[in-house]
């Protein structure tokens, strides 16, 4: 399907809200029936009619059309987070005494639901390097249900070959998930590659202006309505319609978005290569990236999100160096118009700080709709000052 008619005309419904262009923003809880028969048969099936937002919504409708539309897969649901499309998607697939397989250093919650919610249930995790196929094939156990991937991982970019681990996993009878928030659909599309279900925070591209915390979860129809009329309905964090809304408006633009912030996230790496203060530069389309082949193979682009090891003794320096950048905001998440850092000692105690070890000295910048200019000046004279002390 063409991207223009997915983001502009499907499953909009014109003739129904009095041709207007942008679609209404269904704020109702629930809907009425003529006949109690059609109430009868709507509770056989909840997700065959409206009846209560917790479950579906018009203005939800049309956006899980576009979003799985993008996805190439045949259904979604949208989640009120990133986080719990990740919850209910694990949770529908494993019962008390099964073993999942998870790349290392996954979306920080759902490596807390691995590690603490889980157990409590006698379900345990075993962590693997992603980056090599063998190391699935060893981590497999007889009562393995569930691989759990991340690909481009959110900090240092790891990749997994998602055709190879979604065969092996079809040969075993082992669902797949993969959080594609880094690429969002329009860059790679897990399901196309064989996996069961792809999940991303919209929160980030999506979105796209910093203003609503959302998830999708997309995979096949089958798949998808039992979800629905389970974990989904159950745990109750479908989004509402105004927040549907404002990702029905961020859709308008992501293409556009993406290509504009891919270009000058280029033009960024351009500038911190030659800077004397980087170390190096990590960024999945990078031909210096070990696994260049294979994110060119997998991936359509790569987006605003990189990461560089600064040259520093202390973390202080670090510090230093972000508080003295003047429109890059000190941030978590990306996504949205504003450029953001987040230096990986943010989330250490300063004494734990080892300038021995590289990845302390990360920093994650997200290169926003700015001027690539004005990124890369507010980056120049930080650094500059910071050479100066
Ligand atoms: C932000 C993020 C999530 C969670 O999404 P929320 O919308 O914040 O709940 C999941 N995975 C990755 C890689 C993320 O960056």
């Amino acid at each position: 399907m063409d991207i223009s008619f997915i983001i502009n005309e499907l499953a909009e419904d014109r003739e129904n809200y009095f041709n207007a262009i942008a679609p209404p923003i269904m704020q109702t809880s629930n809907f009425a029936f003529n006949k109690v028969d059609e109430m009868r048969s709507a509770f056989a099936d909840e997700y065959s009619t409206f009846i209560y937002s917790r479950g579906r919504n018009p203005t939800l409708h049309i956006l899980q059309k576009k979003l799985a539309a993008l996805d190439a897969a045949e259904d979604c649901l949208v989640f009120n987070s990133g986080a719990a499309a990740i919850f209910a998607s694990v949770l529908a697939n494993v019962k008390s005494g099964d073993h999942i397989v998870s790349v290392n250093k996954p979306y920080g919650w759902a490596q807390h639901m691995f590690d603490k919610i889980l157990p409590r249930f006698g379900i345990t995790t075993t962590y693997i390097d992603g980056r090599s196929i063998e190391n699935f094939e060893r981590a497999i156990l007889p009562h393995t249900k569930l691989i759990y991937l991340e690909s481009p991982n959110s900090w240092d970019f790891a990749l997994q070959d998602l055709a190879a681990v979604a065969e092996l996993a079809k040969a075993e009878g082992i669902i797949t998930i993969c959080d594609n928030s880094y690429c969002t659909a329009l860059y790679q599309q897990p399901v196309v590659l064989g996996i069961d279900l792809s999940l991303q925070s919209a929160t980030k591209y999506i979105g796209g202006h910093s203003d609503v915390v959302a998830g999708v979860l997309s995979g096949s129809a089958e798949m998808i309505h039992r979800i629905f009329s389970s974990e989904y309905l159950n745990i109750g964090s479908g989004i509402q319609p105004f927040n549907a809304w404002l990702l029905l408006r961020g859709l308008r633009t992501l293409p556009m978005r993406l290509e504009r912030i891919s270009r000058s996230t280029i033009t960024v790496i351009d500038y911190l290569k030659q800077q004397p203060l980087v170390e190096e530069v990590i960024f999945p389309f990078d031909p210096e990236f070990p696994q260049h082949e294979l994110a060119k193979e997998q991936m359509r682009g790569a987006c605003g999100l990189v990461t560089f090891v600064m040259r520093a003794d202390t973390a202080e320096q670090i510090e230093a160096f972000c508080e003295k950048l003047k429109h890059i905001l000190i941030a978590i998440s990306w996504g949205g118009h504003e450029s953001l850092i987040v230096p990986r000692c943010a989330s250490m105690h300063r004494e734990q700080f080892d300038a021995s070890n590289k990845e302390h000295r990360m920093l994650r910048l997200y290169v926003g709709l700015e001027e690539p200019e004005y990124i890369i000046q507010d980056l120049d004279q930080a650094f500059r000052a910071d050479s100066n002390q």
